[in-house]
């Protein structure tokens, strides 16, 4: 191990504070895009409009344009797109809607929140997307929707999915907050299932600066109920044909993230050039213990890099070991939805979904965001091959 490498990286670049190689670090993007982020803030500032209006659906364009969607309709945030795509299609108290349970917690959240009942379903293992043999078991009379999420960055088996839910008749709701600009059955995560729901939180691939999210769909109906639904159901104004939310996007937020979707494939591409080098390296340096995720269906995004770490301990050992040597990381996530407080209504129990559980205790992202360089990827790799070589 080249210890004295790290030492002297470490002391390099240990400005900001304990960490040297953070998780994230918005920035150096934002650095990166000064000018052009002050200029969007100037043209909105002298607009006078900075709720929905000329900015949001310029954006909604460009991201329909990207996603290959008919609609786009932006909203306040992730959480909320899922919230309005299912006040669009109607599910409510008695309902049962179908999803995984090793996810954020706002895929089941905003099942909950309408009343409707999560029904939880397994991972595979390599993956870590939702089995689309177990959400075949989990469909009853009551089932409503299936919400598979593209987890990490990854495409969930949606050919598959869509089979199960179509012989169903079964909408299927994509949780796509975090694979914007993932390829999925030829065309792009969000844009395979009824409606596909986006996130623009700040360490997405694609992030605002603040909250912000997206609905897109090809179904016309859909999206006007959407966004209806996002300015209280109103249409026209103070006529108020259903019951909505104030759900709706910010004009600066979409200007900010008109001049970053510009960047959103180069930084992609870096994201996937990093991967590509850690692999390398844990290849190089025979790296056993700590297993690289697997690119099962090609085109993964990296929204996160996340490593598994079986053996009692072990993940929490190396979490420790990394943050020793300045090196943020995080656990994605670790509790599963079916052992989470608020839903112990639902009845689930430790045990009852052995792959997602083994997975919240094994699991640990490494930086990846686009900007990071060869020689801090090098430092962290080094620093895991020192944990697993001990
Ligand atoms: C981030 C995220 C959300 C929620 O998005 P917000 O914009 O933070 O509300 C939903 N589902 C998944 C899987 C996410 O990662």
């Amino acid at each position: 191990m080249a210890e004295g490498t790290g030492e002297k990286y470490c002391m390099a670049t240990q400005k900001g504070g304990p960490t040297s190689i953070p998780l994230f670090d918005l920035k150096r993007q934002h650095g990166a895009l000064k000018e052009e982020l002050s200029a969007a803030f100037e043209r909105v500032l002298a607009s006078g409009m900075y709720i929905l209006g000329e900015e949001v659906a310029a954006f909604e364009r460009e991201a329909a344009a990207y996603i290959g969607c008919r609609h786009a309709v932006g909203v306040a945030s992730g959480s909320e797109a899922l919230l309005i795509a299912m006040m669009a299609l109607g599910i409510g108290p008695g309902d049962e809607v179908i999803c995984p349970t090793y996810t954020f917690f706002a895929t089941a959240g905003s099942v909950r929140r309408l009343g409707a009942r999560p029904v939880w379903a397994e991972i595979d293992p390599v993956t870590f997307n939702v089995s689309p043999e177990d959400i075949a078991r989990r469909i009853s009379s009551r089932t409503r929707a299936i919400i598979p999420v593209h987890l990490f960055g990854q495409c969930a088996d949606m050919e598959a999915i869509m089979k199960i839910a179509a012989s169903g008749g079964i909408p299927v709701i994509e949780d796509a907050a975090q694979a914007i600009g993932t390829p999925c059955c030829g065309r792009m995560a969000g844009a395979v299932g009824s409606i596909g729901c986006i996130s623009f939180f700040p360490t997405k691939n694609l992030g605002a600066l603040g909250d912000a999210g997206m609905i897109v769909t090809d179904d016309h109906e859909l999206a006007e109920k959407c966004r209806m639904l996002r300015t209280h159901g109103m249409e026209p104004k103070y006529f108020h044909k259903i019951v909505g939310l104030n759900g709706r996007i910010d004009a600066l937020q979409c200007a900010f993230l008109r001049v970053k979707l510009k960047r959103l494939d180069g930084w992609i591409a870096a994201r996937r050039r990093n991967a590509a080098l850690y692999r390398r390296l844990f290849d190089e340096m025979e790296i056993r213990g700590v297993e690289p995720p697997v690119e099962v269906r090609p085109g993964h995004t990296y929204n996160q890099f996340v490593v598994r770490v079986p053996g009692e301990g072990r993940r929490d050992a190396l979490r420790k070991f990394l943050a020793g040597r300045g090196i943020g990381t995080e656990i994605y996530y670790p509790v599963p939805l079916h052992m989470q407080e608020c839903f112990a209504d639902l009845g689930g129990r430790e045990g009852d979904f052995p792959e997602s559980e083994r997975a919240a205790r094994e699991t640990l992202a490494l930086p990846i965001f686009p900007e990071l360089t060869e020689d801090e990827i090098r430092y962290v790799a080094e620093a895991i091959a020192g944990f697993a070589a001990a």
